[in-house]
């Protein structure tokens, strides 16, 4: 195909503007998506800002991928030409290791191929993502969308939506469980949507007295208001699990403190700098655990995205024009996001063109 219409930053501390690149020849067991929507996560921000120190710039950023399938490789047996899918975080894998063999492939021990910021292993080139006309991935990493959603509200799936349904799933969250949702940007109001579909009793911390009623409204049963210490301790020894979707270092002993004995507390957010060590004691009286979680693998997405249509989850939105994307990077960075900006890609088309 031509040239793709793009959005990049150039270095750590350029702003994000027009750029283009041109895609690779369609191999075998490619498809070309035209891209209609693309959200906008917080490690996109991380990464066009270098905060985690492995950038290559120029970054063209964007993991939360919904479009229409335009043309495919010869031997493609899974998409056809019209087809709505997605793409996340990943775009390739080793496939041959005990994680990829399990499905499990954001944890490749050959490292998985990202959206972007990646390395393509067959021409070494870094992949670009989806602040962008369109994208070339293999089929094994392209996922079918709910088509009865709101597709912009779909994107935000593809990583806020597998980052937190991964771990609630793995810690078998559902009725009779009490769990936390800390944050409520947007992994945190997946979370609590996703949490509350699955049965649980939600409960969402927050820093911001202003999103008490939304929190509600989203599912959570209980909202607190994690700085209060008095309304912190009213929930001690409580908690089966408590995932913290917080994107800013912070002290970790008080949440650890709701846990129940056994209780499990899974960080997914990746702050620039690491979390202050939690309270050894903490943990030890309670056999308390911390852990992690990194998006989840192919098939597990496409769960997630058949449990969201069925249960009609979608993220809530504010669809953006490409042209304020650093205007809601800024906004990001004050947690003032309802609760995902998405980018209209038809924004970014009609600008290459004028
Ligand atoms: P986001 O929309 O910016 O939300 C983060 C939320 O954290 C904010 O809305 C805010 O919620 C809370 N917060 C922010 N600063 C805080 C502070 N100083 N103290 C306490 N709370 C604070 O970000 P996101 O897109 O959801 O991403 C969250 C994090 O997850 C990022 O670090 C991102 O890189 C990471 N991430 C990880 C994975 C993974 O696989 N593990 C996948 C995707 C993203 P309140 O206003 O409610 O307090
Ligand atoms: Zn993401
Ligand atoms: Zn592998």
């Amino acid at each position: 195909m031509n040239i793709i219409h793009a959005y990049a930053a150039q270095n750590e501390n350029s702003p994000l503007a027009p750029f283009s690149y041109q895609p690779r020849q369609l191999r075998d067991h490619d498809v070309q998506i035209e891209i209609l929507f693309c959200g906008v996560c917080h490690s996109d921000l991380h990464q066009a800002r270098n905060e985690w120190h492995n950038t290559v710039f120029p970054v063209v950023p964007g993991h939360e991928i919904v479009g229409r399938v335009t043309a495919t490789g010869s031997r493609c047996s899974r998409f056809t030409v019209g087809d709505l899918v997605g793409v996340g975080c990943m775009v390739d894998s080793c496939r041959s290791c005990p994680d990829c063999q399990e499905g499990l492939e954001q944890y490749c021990e050959n490292g998985f191929v990202a959206t972007y910021n990646g390395t393509d292993r067959f021409d070494g080139k870094t992949t670009f993502g989806g602040y962008a006309s369109d994208i070339v991935v293999h089929e094994d990493f392209v996922l079918r969308v709910p088509a009865h959603l709101d597709l912009a509200g779909v994107a935000p799936l593809l990583c806020a939506g597998i980052t937190t349904y991964s771990p609630l799933k793995h810690w078998k969250v559902g009725p009779g469980k009490k769990v936390g949702i800390v944050g409520l940007g947007g992994l945190g109001h997946m979370g609590v949507k996703i949490a509350h579909a699955m049965g649980a009793k939600v409960v969402l911390f927050t820093t911001s007295p202003s999103k008490v009623a939304d929190g509600k409204r989203l599912g959570a049963d209980e909202v607190v208001i994690s700085k209060d210490a008095e309304q912190m301790a009213q929930h001690t020894n409580s908690f089966d699990f408590i995932l913290n979707t917080v994107a800013a270092t912070h002290d970790l002993t008080p949440f650890i403190n709701l846990l129940k004995r056994d209780g499990n507390m899974t960080l997914v957010g990746v702050p620039e700098h690491d979390h202050p060590a939690p309270s050894v004691a903490s943990l030890i009286f309670k056999r308390r655990s911390v852990s992690g979680s990194l998006i989840g693998g192919i098939a597990g997405t496409q769960e997630m995205l058949d449990f969201c249509g069925q249960h009609n989850i979608t993220s809530d939105i504010e669809l953006i024009d490409i042209a304020q994307i650093n205007e809601a990077y800024e906004r990001m960075l004050k947690s003032d996001v309802k609760y995902r900006f998405v980018i209209d890609i038809n924004t970014l088309r009609d600008h290459a063109a004028a």
